[in-house]
């Protein structure tokens, strides 16, 4: 795993990249650059420029956040059961087995991305819902940007 500069990175990060990346957070739904942005390109890690996602797989789920049906590849992310807002009450959790989360962080420095659910588009079935605030795009077309 890749040590990032914390130090370099709070500077480089806005509050709310930091917040989300560092600290768990959640942006407000709808409210994300990314949600309703379709250009052809790719997505990488805020904090380490790690490619993640393509704008190949991303799709307008509805819920507010990027949605992706798919990574660029397993080894870039890490999936680990997020039961942070079950607690410890596990009554609760046997109950309400869909409480469990998948959480998404980046493979190479740790960044919280977002969640992934089971219940996206064919073929993977999967829905990476990831924040605005933790990846960084970048256009397909380069030449773009004059
Ligand atoms: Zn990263």
């Amino acid at each position: 795993m890749t040590t990032i500069n914390k130090e370099e990175a709070r500077k480089r990060l806005t509050s709310l990249q930091w917040h989300v990346t560092q600290e768990k957070g959640t942006e407000r739904p709808f409210t994300g650059c990314y949600n309703k942005f379709y250009e052809k390109g790719t997505y990488t890690c805020v904090v380490c420029d790690q490619e993640l996602f393509s704008s190949d797989t991303k799709y307008d789920s509805g819920c507010g956040w990027p949605a992706f049906n798919e990574v660029l590849d397993q080894g870039r992310i890490k999936l680990t059961k997020d039961t942070s807002h079950v607690g410890g009450n596990l009554l609760l959790l046997i109950a309400n087995p869909d409480m469990v989360r998948t959480e998404v962080t980046c493979s190479k420095c740790d960044a919280h991305l977002g969640h992934v659910f089971n219940d996206g588009p064919k073929p993977t079935r999967k829905r990476f819902c990831i924040n605005s605030a933790s990846i960084s795009f970048h256009s397909a077309g380069e030449e773009k940007s004059t």
